[in-house]
């Protein structure tokens, strides 16, 4: 039987439905798994030629046990989470011309067009499966930066037991982000347009966890959480991570190096762990904005929080790198004691800085770098210019940070994933490109279509959001509950 525990070290183990359901751990941790499934050489050759559903069949079977999902539901479930993704091989590579050996992993060909589509098609689509199972309903609410709310609202839509509440930074996400959430017309879907965050999304996610530690409302309404805290999101991404290596390897077992445009570290934490479970990867690189985070944990070993800084790559203004904490659970030898106290002292005082052997433990095989909006704009722009290839803004952090630290990579291949397509930011590609018109490329016919929909949209102020969202939840769940 496959355990997961709360890497702070609270509650029972519990089974991967508990795991995903409850999405924090009952101490208010983050679920892993107890012990990480290692995967060898031979085994990385027998998964060579799989396309991607087929290769996340394999590694999610090392994580659930068949007695909770058969062989035959989980193929199901994700036939079905990947049948709506634009192109046949859902995430196509890109090499470019104007660097030796680097690929672009386009991550965006989901419905809502940014990798949030990776890990939710799959997430939504299991946590509805064990609710029909269940015969029970579950709320849903999600803070984002842009990109998960729309996701979490696509694949939740018209689901029969998922009622779904998406908070978002009013006037900090683009407009073609809004749109996405606000223009479905499906009666479980509500999205909170939140004015006045005064620290992006991360506002959101602490009034979230306010409405969390509220246990009777919480029952009433059965609240649980997709955000990137939940396990099964962190597990789908571990498979793009295989899927790329095994994409541009000549042979396996061959190191490549891979960059990610990084916020709360999910993706990231993927990476870390599947590396962890013996994918050959050299370097993994946290490729931050000026909101830099990631940064100051891997060069100086300071885990703090500074104030937001509004940026061309929106969706990585993110202040708190929370899955960070689930991947040095596995660098420091699932210590969770140690981990509980850091935490604490982190929200106590806005800081940890960890000591010497500890920083030098989880740091390795990591690079990091934090670039400013006019090299991301640059590099859209001479990369765009010179083969006609045209990056978002976080594909771009990526590919600045491989060029920053491409001699520490060491003439292996590097993977730089691309988490948007350039049609949800169209004003900072105009900048970068000096046009006042789009290039085609950087349009997208599902963002032409929202601009002519209705939007269905709650609004509100921060200062009154707690409040305010219990009130429209509660009478919500009233007004539908016998359903
Ligand atoms: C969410 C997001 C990221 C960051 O992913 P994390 O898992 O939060 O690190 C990067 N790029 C885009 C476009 C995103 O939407």
């Amino acid at each position: 039987m496959i355990q997961y525990v709360s890497n702070t070290g609270g509650g029972k183990p519990v089974d991967f439905e508990t795991a995903i359901l409850d999405g924090f751990a009952v101490d208010g941790g983050l679920y892993v798994p107890e012990t990480l499934p290692k995967v060898g050489k031979e085994q990385l050759m027998k998964w060579k030629d799989l396309g991607y559903v087929e290769l996340a069949f394999e590694v999610l079977s090392l994580f659930i046990d068949r007695s909770i999902i058969s062989e035959k539901e989980l193929k199901n479930i994700l036939q079905t989470a990947y049948a709506p993704f634009k192109k046949e091989e859902v995430i196509p590579l890109y090499q470019l011309k104007t660097r030796s050996q680097t690929y672009i992993m386009e991550l965006f060909h989901g419905p809502t067009i940014s990798f949030k589509d990776i890990g939710l098609a799959f997430l939504v689509n299991l946590i509805n499966f064990f609710l029909e199972r269940k015969k029970e309903y579950l709320t849903l609410v999600v803070a984002t930066t842009g990109d998960t709310g729309p996701a979490a609202a696509y694949f939740s839509a018209g689901k029969s037991n998922l009622d779904t509440w998406v908070l978002y930074p009013k006037g900090l996400i683009t407009e073609e982000q809004e749109r996405q959430m606000t223009t479905l017309q499906h009666a479980n879907i509500h999205p909170v347009g939140v004015a006045n965050c005064q620290e992006g999304a991360d506002d959101l996610d602490l009034i979230i966890a306010k409405l969390y530690a509220n246990q009777s409302f919480k029952d009433k309404l059965k609240l649980s959480s997709v955000n990137s805290i939940n396990w099964g999101r962190v597990m789908m991404q571990m498979v793009h991570y295989f899927y790329g290596y095994l994409r541009i390897v000549d042979t396996v077992g061959e190191q490549i190096n891979i960059a990610v445009p990084s916020g709360a570290f999910g993706n990231l934490c993927a990476g870390g762990l599947a590396r962890e479970m013996g994918l050959p990867i050299n370097y993994l690189v946290a490729a931050n904005n000026r909101n830099a985070c990631l940064h100051r944990i891997f060069s100086e070993g300071r885990f703090s929080k500074e104030e937001i800084i509004e940026t061309a790559s929106s969706a990585i203004d993110i202040l708190i790198p929370s899955n960070f904490w689930r991947l040095l659970y596995f660098r420091i030898d699932k210590d969770s004691e140690k981990i509980k106290n850091w935490i604490k002292e982190f929200a106590t005082t806005g800081t940890v800085t960890f000591d010497k052997k500890t920083f030098e433990k989880y740091r390795k095989g990591f690079l990091s770098n934090s670039s400013t909006d006019k090299e991301t704009l640059d590099i859209i722009n001479e990369i765009y210019t010179s083969e006609n290839y045209l990056l978002d803004p976080h594909g771009a952090v990526a590919v600045v940070a491989a060029d920053r630290l491409r001699v520490q990579l060491e003439d292996k291949k590097v993977l730089c994933l691309a988490t948007a397509h350039p049609s949800k930011f169209p004003s900072v590609i105009k900048q970068a490109l000096h046009t006042t018109v789009l290039p085609k490329v950087a349009t997208h016919p599902s963002i032409e279509t929202a601009k002519e929909l209705c939007e269905k949209v709650h609004l509100c102020d921060h200062k009154y959001l707690e409040k305010a969202l219990i009130h429209a939840m509660e009478t919500n769940w009233d007004l539908t509950k016998e359903k």
